[in-house]
């Protein structure tokens, strides 16, 4: 119940990288987790809960370098007056908010602050617009290593102060969402520190997969569409590897739900690429949006994001502010469903899939409910 013990790979030239590396020396280019094969009784371990009972699919880390807050495990609310509304059947909502930092990024946080424990680093680097700095700093927290957090000036004040109470170093950046990155990046080169940046850092995309893997143990019929809000498309690339992973390559891309990526049509670069047929982001002009946790104009992962939309025969769907607010107050008042304006956006790319026949009144659908109300009141 160790986990898997995997080795670290160039995604652009090949070569092999150290597992304390988060990005290609030679190259620059992302790193992929190389996986050995899986027999069909190691999937799980029964006697845990949440994400570490994935823990026998896992990248391996000691028994002693495990940091949880007690992640995943989150359950599926069948939203039936909010699907009528839209003229939809089964549509349930996986509240991934429920998790201990109120975002779904706990589920690749645990996972990758555990990885960082695991080599003895002693401070970790993140970039955020708030859920993933708040995540990592409260892992941070409980592992007793430092963090340093590098958000927007913009970001919301709940998610600043969320991230200063468990005692992070917050670096508030004036600019885009890349000037926030460049900015932790140029920390990382100064100081040595590991760059826990959640878009780029391959553990963080392994500790998604468990999104997958809770939706196939708990549901027996597979949802035909996935709903996902999405700017550095972690979860839409975990979720798919999560598949492909639990079965193989060819069941796990016929069994994965189609996955459906919403935008904002205020930072809508996905949606460009695959209008244009194009594998990797365009450049766009950009607008602010509510949905500042989806602001992210070049998505590190954005050939594996495209990747998955295309291979699922899913889609990608910019919506607009208007959209996004009206559908938070809808869900909320008819459903009790309190999420913030980025998970709400899922929503209204939901309605609009809909509106559009994209997805049929019969279709399974589930959402994911990124990020609690309360993260970003607005
Ligand atoms: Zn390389």
């Amino acid at each position: 119940m160790a986990g898997v013990d995997v080795a670290l790979r160039c995604r652009d030239c090949g070569r092999a990288a150290d597992l304390r590396d988060w990005r290609c020396t030679r190259c620059g280019g992302l790193l992929r987790l190389e996986w050995p094969g899986l027999t069909p009784d190691q999937r799980i371990d029964p006697a845990a809960r949440g994400v570490w009972r994935y823990r026998p699919v896992l990248p391996a880390v000691g028994a002693s370098a495990i940091v949880t807050l007690g992640e995943g495990a989150t359950p599926i609310a069948w939203i039936d007056r909010w699907a009528a509304a839209h003229r939809l059947g089964q549509v349930g909502v996986k509240l991934e908010y429920l998790n201990p930092t109120g975002s779904f990024k706990d589920r690749g946080t645990t996972m990758l602050v555990s990885h960082a424990r695991s080599l003895g680093l002693g401070r970790l680097i993140e970039d955020s617009s708030g859920n993933a700095g708040a995540s990592v700093a409260a892992y941070a927290a409980r592992a007793g290593v430092e963090a340093t957090i590098f958000v927007p000036a913009a970001a919301p004040a709940a998610k600043r102060a969320q991230i200063e109470r468990v005692g992070a170093t917050i670096v508030p950046i004036d600019g885009t969402r890349e000037a926030v990155t460049e900015a932790a990046l140029a920390e990382v080169a100064r100081s040595g520190a590991y760059y826990a940046g959640h878009n780029a850092n391959p553990f963080f995309v392994a500790g998604m997969a468990t999104f997958a893997y809770e939706l196939i143990e708990e549901l027996g019929a597979t949802p035909r569409h996935l709903v996902i809000p999405t700017g550095g498309g972690s979860l839409c690339v975990g979720c798919f590897d999560g598949y492909r992973r639990w079965f193989d390559e060819k069941a796990g891309c016929q069994r994965c739900p189609r996955i459906h990526a919403v935008q904002s049509s205020g930072c809508a670069p996905l949606v460009a690429a695959i209008e244009h047929g194009l594998d990797r982001v365009p450049a766009i002009r950009r607008n602010r949006t509510v949905a500042g946790g989806i602001e992210v104009e070049r998505p590190p992962r954005d050939r594996e994001i495209l990747q998955a939309i295309r291979r699922t025969g899913g889609s990608a769907v910019a919506v607009d502010d208007d959209e996004i607010l009206a559908q938070r107050r809808l869900l909320a008042r008819t459903e009790g469903i309190d999420v913030e304006p980025t998970t709400a956006a899922a929503f209204a790319g939901l309605a609009r899939l809909a509106k559009d026949g994209v997805i049929a009144p019969d279709d399974m659908v589930v959402v994911a409910a990124t990020g609690a109300g309360w993260k970003d009141p607005g």
